[in-house]
């Protein structure tokens, strides 16, 4: 690397230049030159190499980046500016911008991830998008709109006409005055010689930037760009490419240029999002070495990875020529006259020849060039000729000229796909489905190819290329020969593809892309020309299809299962990519008679030449059946070969619809070759394939395995089934109604191998012949009958029936709503999508359903109205037999509800077009007729399993759509012989041979009371009432005198009829009524079941105060004469109450006593940063930090929670041996996390599953004091508790000699040994939830001997009562009863274990506690370090001390009311303490505004107060003398300490709250003061002791802390703490999206971050899921999101990742979870992925539902339950998020 070192100019020498440069004095000597290109290029071969690539760096840094940007600047592009402009560039530019007339065209660029907007009412198509601005100043804002990501690249249509059928300009872009004549050539603008100047540079500039881009020499430069020493200093250049992956690069980096692990990383990243990048500068060997490494190490599988060793004179050239072609870009902005000089000279055509123009060039070498460049020119290309409307036109040409070529360049060229950290863990998020398979690729986001949507897209410029370049031919051209495996037939083969074949097809599917795009909007007027390209491109696309005719056949395997699962996926991406076009192409028919009846004769010879071969070989045989007669041939599904991709069938069923549809078939049948038709053949394959959709449902196919399955899935599904299943049926139908009936059926039955079946003489023969497989057959049987009924009852397609689309839509929303209420996005996916994503589905919804919106959770609803349930049809052909079983279980539901009978009978079809007329006959037709009888005989002689009762519905339902059809021709015609169907009278006759039966009529009649046919009886009394109908109709208009007498006898039957109903309606009643008893008594039972389960499971906002309520209230009846004290001698204790618990584990019950066997309460401890004031403090080392005194900004508490679930200690640790065991076996099976992590003692309550850590021991209440002992005086208890703190440091100085020495108080034991007070079990948990709380607190290995373990556990106990507290506070529930059981009990348990835990810890360190915590109320020389007033928060305080000054004393009873003075005393000092420390910090000059006079006792007091203060700390306070003010602001203050003191008190000595604080509303300060043993004045607690506290004051005032802090040397916090809400979000999403397009990644220069993620709590965002942004955490690398959650939410975080529109939940390192994100759109759903496009906005409740659950300390639990539940989610590394 040395070598580079010597022959390099030092930077210094450069800046000299720069001074003495001159860019005036330079373009006016070029200006001068002969020949100016000659100067240019001299001038750059002298300072290129001398501006860039000067180190191994490359413009590494930022310093460098700046030094070459401004040396680029003044030395390289200013000579340019000044030569162009002819003066001052900074002058000339603005004067330029000012005479522009800008065209209206926006053409913003969209960056990655930025929103985009389509409207979905106004848009020409789906391409045609705006940006935020625009779209904001449009009118569509109010329109139905889409909003998307973008992927990168694209531009703003706003301001192109042809973009958008309304509003195509935004306010902004509205020309200024609309007659501006846009043909006008703005170059004219501009000076003749400003003109001549730009010619000359920007050929220069362009032949300078095209010859070094697509330079191919790595040593040598273009003639005149040689320099003139040239130095041995090299690069050795990366590039990248899609198959090798992030991992490997990383690998071999490290390995070939010795780098650390970061380095390669930074490495790799670039080479993704560059292309290329150097890896190793110095001399040629040196990096010749490395490239020889690289391509060693990458060459063993594939192909190496490419390096070039290039000279680093030809590398800065490259660098210059991306600058200037930006600065081109920059520079036509400022004009649209340069736009159209650049746009001239890039497509000035050399007189070389063809393809010479610079566009050409760089569009030809598009696919050898890196990323970075393409990116730069690709920006230029937009920038210029697509924003100018004229030239567009003629790159558009000669971009379609080029299309070929550039198509097959991008096929070969495998730099490009984005390989990069998707791979880091992505895959796991996406189930890789066949939508995401087929899912759109944007593999062409950086190839030049990817402009075409610029250009295919204009309705004029796609049309024009169409005709001038005969674009589609080309396309589809093209297209075929990529695919280049066929089999013999010259089909496609799809089965033995290869990765790389597969890989090729992905990047083939982007030309059916553009084939879209130019076909995406039909034309209004045809010419003569298009007609004939157009027809032209059918042609061509019919050879593709023809490739695809018969493809994938499949063979039925008997005998062995097949060996190898067929490859299928290929063929069906190729349809469902073509489906749209097929869909399209049709549309584009149906506009022109002509076209229309051109492509179907084309068509039609198409398929007559797939069918060429087909009845070759073939034997021909003749049925006969029901004294019918028909030719066929043998052909068997279940043998022969058989294909589901039959393409050109389908195409031909889709025009011969549209045939129908526009009259073509009428108004021209002689140009038609219908007579050509061969109905056989039409109908032969289109069977075949439904045959074989039969015969895989009868499960005669089960050993051709799941790629049959997935097929026959696909060619129902919605994706495909319209160019699919239901072009299959269009093709029966027009078969059918262009043959006889009954040689249909015949065929139909010879196909579907049932002939023999109804043939056979003897019909019972068939239970003794079909003897193999009856079930089979029966299935058959039953799939044939609803192919029947979808022949001809399947009319919603305009054409075959008299319908419209929007009938179509409806039909689809009806039948889905029968099963079941639906959500929106439910209701799409279940609709086929046309080209523009559009079903059709608004237009219908509101007609047939209502909404429901949606709660909390959940999603809105659509459900039908009533009036439209007769329309369902249980024989939908949508329907699969899940989806047909569930609507037939509805309705019929709905049906008894209604008090209606059952049966479901086929709904009123429309009526047929008149192609389609005869379809009809079908119904009414012998051969029907026989089946019909015969399914009906073996109902009415059942046994043997030879019939389904699914056979006879399907029966019944045919006869039913007889009869309607019937009773429609008799009631729409008026003379009797206009009647062609007399199915009544059919079915009359008695049974022709074979069948010896009765007549159909018949048999119904005798089923109709067969009792094993229950459920089908009101549908065979249906159909009977029918044929009663039709007869009295046939009557009446065959004798019209006979009118009168039936009309007489209507009234009679109604009668008859009404108390039938009326029957039935009771039997119905009651039926109800038994059911809903039978529920409520199984509902009850599960109930019993469940009740203790779900009693504890109830969450927070349903456990209202009833339970905690009462189990206080007969206690507080008892005590209702004295007034009720929490703390002090007075106060009442609870010990008189036993506690009996019982344990989940065993169910034995037990007594909680300190000497008994120990109980525990599953708990879950965690650090939180909830309460933070201050989310910049830096955590602090677990090692050396200090707990005692609390910082009032709480910016890291201990929190903990439970479910309140208690256990025997042994029965829980006999629980959680079992838990880890479990999981040592579950280690060594298998990799991975469980929801919870054992090792750091993570288990699941075993009842409830809630997450726990540990667990807290229950203690006894404590007594109830000695009333009658006297309480000291604040003055003498301060003396007392002065001599104990001697008496201790004396102790503690001699522990030989014990404590026997000096005076020692009442009560007071300076012992070192304490005594036993707990069994050992109790004294184990005791410990054990201490460790829990110090290893969780500090993050800390467990340690018995700390000093700090005791601190914790008072931490976690003062810090969960804060917490709760506010919660209570901001939620405006009472102080006390409204708390959840388990959260009382956690309380009550925890604070009597803090009480207690000091018994684990030597009684040395707890005194030394005490007096470091005594010291910060009376000052005391001997401790050093106490912090400042200030500096403490106070409640801490209070539980700290008073926890500790417990320990001091002897816990026996005759101390006890000793302590209860002491903790009083502690209170009312420590309040004071707040007090003065309220009025230091929250006493503002804005709060004090106006004065008042003669206050209250209390504001005068406080005005005393604060004027003490003030003496003692001066100007440092503001002058305030508003008594008002400063009381009402302390009582402000004050009020949460005293809360969280009441709580606290209430649980430490198990008082009873009173009445007043148990309900919200006035008084509540007055009981709080009172229930703490308090007057209500607190300024009283310091007026009464005031010359006891007054030096006191003085001396906390005089802590330099004081005044440091309140000057703004520290952290100050106010009172009272404002509560944390998560940050505000804005209403409307994209406003979210835009923020984070604009974001970068705040490590990689500026890039964009791939997945911008919100913190919820701060605000930050963050650049998530990417290596740049890994942070080592703990010795691990992490993603960005985990590392935050360290700093900010101490191991906890909540996230909103904004492209995906979802919430994320992260604890620790390894557990997380997705949450549903608060924004909603209209219809009430979410749309996590952003993939529909609604507009989406803020649902306030969900959002306040997610803070709560943050602030209940919840997200943890949250996560642990979605992960029990969801177990993918443990696979998941959430780290690298
Ligand atoms: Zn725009
Ligand atoms: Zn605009
Ligand atoms: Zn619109
Ligand atoms: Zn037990
Ligand atoms: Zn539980
Ligand atoms: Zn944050
Ligand atoms: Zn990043």
């Amino acid at each position: 690397m040395a070598a580079a070192q010597t022959d390099r100019d030092p930077p210094s020498a450069l800046c000299s230049e720069f001074l003495n440069f001159s860019a005036k004095d330079t373009a006016s000597r070029w200006l001068a030159a002969a020949d100016l290109q000659q100067e240019v290029y001299h001038h750059l071969s002298v300072y290129v190499p001398r501006i860039f690539c000067l180190g191994p760096r490359m413009g590494g840094s930022s310093r460098e980046e700046q030094r070459e940007e401004l040396a680029t600047q003044l030395l390289l592009l200013a000579p340019l500016e000044w030569l162009l402009l002819g003066e001052e560039p900074a002058a000339g530019l603005a004067l330029l911008q000012e005479k522009n007339q800008p065209s209206p065209l926006c053409g913003h660029v969209f960056k990655v991830g930025e929103p985009t907007y389509s409207c979905r009412e106004c848009a020409a198509d789906a391409t045609c998008v705006l940006c935020m601005q625009c779209f904001l100043g449009s009118v569509h804002k109010d329109h139905r709109y889409r909003m998307t990501t973008s992927g990168g690249g694209g531009f703003c249509d706003c301001g192109d006409a042809e973009a958008w059928k309304e509003g195509p300009y935004c306010e902004k872009h509205t020309p200024a005055d609309g007659s501006r004549d846009l043909e006008e050539d703005p170059v004219a603008q501009l000076s003749s010689d400003m003109v001549a100047r730009g010619y000359s540079i920007f050929s220069i500039i362009l032949k300078y930037a095209v010859d070094m881009l697509t330079w191919e020499q790595e040593d040598q430069l273009p003639a005149g760009l040689e320099p003139q020493g040239k130095g041995d200093t090299y690069y050795c250049m990366l590039f990248n490419d899609e198959v090798h992956t992030y991992e490997q690069v990383i690998y071999t980096l490290q390995k070939a240029v010795n780098c650390s692990q970061k380095e390669a990383v930074s490495f790799a990243t670039t080479v993704d999002r560059d292309g290329r990048k150097s890896v190793r500068y110095g001399d040629f060997q040196f990096c010749e070495q490395a490239k020889s490494v690289i391509v060693r190490n990458t060459s063993r599988q594939s192909k190496p990875l490419r390096v070039q060793v290039m000279h680093s004179s030809v590398v800065a050239h490259q660098c210059f020529a991306l600058k200037v072609l930006s600065w081109l870009g920059q520079i036509i902005q400022y004009s649209d006259g340069l736009r159209r000089i650049l746009c001239q000279v890039g497509l000035q055509k050399d007189p070389e020849g063809e393809n010479s123009s610079f566009v050409d060039r760089l569009m030809l070498n598009d696919s050898k060039m890196w990323k970075g460049a393409r990116n730069i020119y690709h920006q230029l290309l937009m920038n210029s000729l697509l924003m100018d409307l004229k030239y567009k036109k003629i790159f558009a040409i000669q971009f379609a000229k080029n299309y070929r070529r550039l198509q097959t360049d991008f096929m070969e060229d495998n730099h490009e796909r984005v390989v990069s950290v998707t791979s880091l863990s992505v895959q796991l998020f996406t189930v890789p489905t066949m939508s995401d398979y087929v899912k759109d690729d944007h593999d062409r986001e950086f190839s030049i190819t990817d402009l075409s949507v610029q250009m295919f897209t204009v309705p004029s410029l796609g049309r024009m290329l169409m005709v001038e370049e005969n674009l589609m031919t080309t396309i589809v051209r093209t297209f075929v020969d990529h695919l280049r495996h066929r089999d013999l037939q010259g089909r496609f083969q799809f089965d033995r593809y290869t990765a790389q074949q597969a890989f090729k097809f992905g990047r083939v599917q982007s030309l059916i892309g553009d084939l879209k795009y130019i076909l995406i909007s039909p034309p209004s007027d045809w010419t003569h020309q298009l007609r004939t390209k157009f027809l032209e491109g059918f042609d061509a696309f019919l050879e593709l299809l023809k490739c695809m005719q018969g493809m994938d056949p499949v063979v039925r395997q008997v005998g062995q299962h097949i060996e190898m699962e067929p490859e299928w996926e290929a063929a069906f991406t190729l349809q469902m990519k073509l489906t749209h076009i097929i869909s399209m192409i049709q549309e584009w028919c149906s506009t022109d008679e002509q076209v229309l009846i051109e492509a179907y004769k084309m068509c039609l010879s198409a398929l007559s030449h797939c069918h060429s071969g087909l009845p070759d070989g073939e034997q021909p045989i003749s049925l006969s059946l029901a004294g019918h007669c028909v030719d066929t041939f043998r052909y068997q599904v279940s043998q022969d070969k058989v294909s589901i991709h039959l393409p050109v069938c389908r195409l031909l069923a889709g025009l011969h619809v549209l045939l129908s549809r526009t009259e073509v078939a009428s108004h021209f049948p002689e140009q038609l070759p219908l007579g050509e038709l061969s109905p056989h053949l039409l109908i032969e394959l289109p069977l075949r394939c439904l045959v074989l959709c039969a015969q895989v449902h009868a499960g005669m196919w089960r050993r051709n395995g799941f790629s049959l399955i997935n097929q026959i899935y696909y060619y129902h599904n919605v994706k495909c089934r319209v160019e699919m299943f239901d072009k299959d049926i269009i093709m029966l139908q027009a078969g059918a109604s262009m043959m006889d009936p009954n040689h249909f059926l015949m065929i139909v039955l010879s196909r579907f191998e049932l002939f023999h079946v109804f043939s056979s003489s003897d019909i019972r023969k068939r239970y003794r012949e079909a003897n193999k497989d009856l079930v089979q057959q029966n299935t058959l049987i039953e799939e044939m009958l609803h192919l029947i009924i979808m022949i001809v009852g399947e009319r919603y397609v305009a054409g075959v029936g008299q319908v419209e689309p929007f009938d179509e839509v409806r039909r689809e929303i009806i039948h889905q709503l029968s099963i079941r209420p639906m959500a929106h996005s439910e209701l799409v996916k279940a609709l086929p999508e046309n080209g523009n994503k559009e079903t059709g589905l608004e237009r219908v919804i509101d007609s047939v359903a209502s909404f429901k919106k949606p709660g909390v959770t959940g999603r809105g609803l659509y459900e039908l109205r009533p009036e439209w349930n007769k329309h369902f049809n249980l024989y939908f052909h949508h329907y699969s037999r899940a989806d047909q079983s569930k609507a037939e279980e509805a309705q019929r539901k709905l049906r008894r509800q209604n008090g209606e009978d059952t049966a479901l009978p086929p709904p009123v079809p429309p009526q047929l077009c008149p192609l389609f007329g005869s379809l009809v006959n079908l119904l009414q037709c012998d051969v029907l007729l026989a089946v019909e009888g015969a399914v009906l005989q073996w109902a009415v002689e059942p046994g043997g399993g030879g019939w389904t009762e699914s056979m006879l519905q399907r029966v019944l339902h045919l006869v039913g759509m007889a009869l309607l059809e019937e009773q429609q021709q008799l009631e729409s015609s008026s003379r009797d012989d206009d009647i062609t169907f007399n199915y009544t009278c059919k079915i009359t006759r008695p049974g022709e041979a074979p069948s010896t039966s009765g007549s159909v009529l018949a048999l119904l009649e005798s089923l109709q009371n067969a009792p094993h046919l229950e459920v089908h009886k009101d549908m065979i009394t249906w159909i009977l009432k029918m044929v009663g109908n039709i007869k009295t109709i046939r009557e009446r208009t065959s004798l019209t005198s006979t009118v009168t007498i039936n009309q007489g006898q209507g009234p009679e039957e109604t009668v008859r009829d009404k108390d039938k109903a009326e029957r039935k309606r009771k039997a119905e009643m009651a039926r109800l009524r038994r059911e809903k008893i039978m529920a409520q008594m199984s509902e009850m039972q599960k109930h019993f079941i469940n009740e203790n389960k779900e009693l504890f499971q109830q969450s927070m906002e349903e456990l209202e105060a009833s339970t905690s309520a009462a189990e206080h209230s007969p206690s507080s009846s008892e005590l209702t004469c004295t007034s009720q004290v929490c703390v002090g001698p007075r106060r009442v204790g609870g010990a008189e109450r036993r506690q009996l618990v019982t344990c989940i584990l065993c169910q034995e019950e037990q007594e909680v006593r300190c000497q008994g066997r120990a109980m525990v309460l599953a708990a879950f401890v965690q650090r939180s940063t909830v309460l933070s004031k201050n989310r910049h403090r830096s955590l602090p080392a677990p090692e050396r930090h200090d707990p005692l005194f609390m910082h009032p900004d709480l910016s890291l508490g201990i929190h903990t929670a439970s479910c309140g679930h208690i256990m025997h200690a042994t029965c829980w640790q006999r629980y959680f041996e079992a838990v880890q065991l479990k999981e040592q076996r579950r280690q060594q099976r298998l990799r991975g996390h469980t929801s919870y992590d054992v090792e750091n003692g993570e288990f699941l309550c075993p009842l409830c599953e809630c997450l726990s850590n540990t667990v807290i021991p229950l203690l006894p209440h404590t007594h109830t004091p000695d009333h009658s002992a006297d309480h000291p005086s604040l003055e003498a208890w301060l003396k007392t508790t002065r001599q104990q703190i001697e008496a201790v440091n004396s102790a503690h100085r001699k522990p030989s000699e014990g404590a026997s020495e000096g005076a020692e108080p009442e009560g007071f034991r300076a012992t070192l040994s304490p005594q036993m007070l707990f069994s050992s079990s109790v004294s184990e948990m005791v410990t054990t939830f201490s460790m829990s709380a110090y290893k969780v607190g500090l993050k800390v290995n467990p340690n018995e001997q700390d000093q700090r373990v005791p601190v914790l556990s008072w931490s976690t106990c003062a810090y969960t009562i804060q917490s709760i507290e506010r919660l209570l506070m901001d939620e405006g529930k009472p102080l006390f009863g409204s708390l959840p059981c388990r959260q009382d009990d956690c309380l009550s348990s925890l604070t009597r274990f803090s009480s207690a835990c000091w018994t684990s810890a030597p009684l040395k360190t707890v005194h030394t506690h005490f007096i470091r915590l005594f010291s910060a109320l009376l000052p005391d020389s001997q401790v050093e370090d106490t912090p400042c007033i200030l500096d403490i928060d106070m409640f801490h305080l209070l539980v700290y001390s008073v926890l500790s000054y417990s320990a001091l004393h002897s816990p026996d009873q005759s101390g006890h009311s000793f302590v209860d003075s002491g903790h009083l005393h502690l209170l009312h000092l420590i309040t004071v303490a707040h007090l003065v420390q309220i009025l230091l910090t929250s006493i503002t000059e804005e709060v004090c505004m106006d004065q008042d006079s003669g206050g209250s006792e209390e504001e005068e007091l406080t005005c005393q107060l604060y004027s003490t203060l003030r003496k003692h700390l001066g100007s440092v306070l503001p002058e305030v003398s508003s008594g008002w003010q400063l009381w009402s602001c302390v009582k402000l203050g004050i009020l949460p300490f005293l809360r969280a003191a009441a709580l606290f008190f209430h649980y430490l000595n198990s008082s009873v709250p009173p009445a007043d604080l148990m309900v919200a509303g006035p008084g509540q300060w007055e009981a709080l003061c009172s229930y703490l043993s308090l007057p209500s004045n607190l300024l009283l607690l310091h007026q009464s002791q005031h010359t006891l506290l007054e030096p006191l004051i003085h001396r906390w005032c005089c802590h330099p802390g004081v005044r440091r802090t309140l000057q703004g040397g520290g952290v100050l916090v106010r009172f009272p703490r404002e509560s944390n809400r998560l940050i505000d979000l804005p209403e409307d999403y994209s406003i979210l999206i835009n923020q984070a397009s604009s974001f970068t990644c705040p490590r990689s220069g500026g890039d964009k971050s791939r997945a911008p993620t919100l913190c919820l709590v701060c605000g930050s965002m963050l650049c998530s899921q990417s290596y740049c942004c890994q942070t080592d955490v703990d010795g691990e690398d992490v993603g960005a999101c985990t590392a935050h959650t360290f700093t900010c939410g101490a191991g906890v975080g909540l996230f909103l990742r904004v492209r995906e529109s979802q919430v994320l939940f992260v604890a620790g390192k390894t557990k997380g979870c997705f949450y549903p994100p608060p924004y909603l759109d209209d219809y009430g759903e979410t749309d996590q992925g952003l993939k529909r496009g609604n507009p989406l906005h803020l649902c306030t409740e969900r959002y306040e539902k997610i803070e709560r659950l943050w602030r209940q300390h919840g997200i943890a639990e949250v996560i642990g339950h979605a992960q029990e539940a969801n177990q993918t989610l443990v696979a998941i590394d959430w780290q690298h998020l």
